[in-house]
């Protein structure tokens, strides 16, 4: 079965040294990943983003300045004119640092609109990653909204009129899964491997793929990264190295299962769904 290993790389001073960490882990454990790169990380650490190309990963893009601000981009409700400035700005940021322009999008904090596919569209996207599907953040977390609790969990064409529904935009969406909770670090650090494995064989009773997610800033200390003033103190509190180790115990586990690593670009345009 795929499943998809990704990225996000906010814009956090001090991370670069979480996704050097990374890349290396990826490399021993034979992991090709979809990396989604804030722009301002790309315009400041340009050649970490050409490595990431150069050692076979796929590039998409996660916003503009996402990551360094307090009141964070906010694809849900800004004007179409704001979200393609900052999509275009981040995509030209990406393609200029690895030479490869990105078509694939995932929103930070997975706050998306259907004003973010007409953005996507007119500037050439192909594939998002953002869509909650059966994901509320119960206390902690970032999406505290329902509007796409339903959305399929398999790829489908998303539709201009509700993000939730199959539709014939040429965009197709990967929601990151989620059982209630999300199928990420966050969760991994909070309620450990075991309810990981139980979240992954709930999930997989229904859906034939799984996308799981990780940041580079949650395996350096916080005290070594510039984070906004309201960044969530449990958040903080578990950014270490030694996540390293619990991520390898997740991803060993899956290869067990008999998932192997995917890359969104081209892996089922034709099948899909809508
Ligand atoms: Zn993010």
């Amino acid at each position: 079965m795929p499943w998809h290993f990704t990225i996000d790389v906010d814009w956090v001073p001090g991370s670069e040294v979480g996704l050097e960490g990374l890349l290396d882990f990826c490399d021993q454990r034979k992991l090709k990943a979809t990396i989604f790169v804030a722009g301002r990380f790309a315009e400041t650490y340009p050649d970490l983003i050409r490595e990431c190309w150069r050692r076979g990963h796929e590039l998409g893009t996660h916003g503009w300045e996402h990551g360094s601000l307090e009141q964070d981009e906010d694809f849900r409700t800004a004007s179409y004119d704001q979200q393609r400035a900052w999509i275009s700005l981040a995509t030209e940021a990406v393609e200029k640092a690895s030479g490869v322009r990105p078509i694939v999008f995932r929103a930070p904090s997975l706050w998306i609109g259907e004003t973010t596919l007409r953005a996507l569209e007119d500037e050439g996207y192909r594939y998002d990653s953002s869509v909650p599907a059966r994901r509320f953040d119960c206390g902690f977390g970032r999406v505290h909204y329902l509007k796409y609790f339903r959305a399929p969990s398999e790829p489908y064409r998303l539709s201009s009129s509700h993000l939730r529904l199959p539709g014939h935009s040429s965009l197709i969406e990967l929601a990151p899964s989620a059982f209630l909770f999300p199928i990420n670090m966050a969760t991994l650090r909070v309620l450990g491997l075991p309810v990981m494995r139980w979240m992954v064989r709930r999930i997989s009773q229904r859906a034939s793929r799984l996308v799981f997610y990780c940041h580079p800033h949650e395996f350096v200390h916080a005290h070594r990264q510039s984070f906004p003033r309201n960044m969530s103190k449990w958040n903080m509190r578990g950014m270490t190295p030694e996540n390293i180790p619990l991520l390898d115990g997740f991803v060993q586990h899956m290869m067990r299962q008999g998932y192997s690593p995917t890359l969104f670009a081209g892996s089922f345009s034709t099948s899909c769904a809508g």
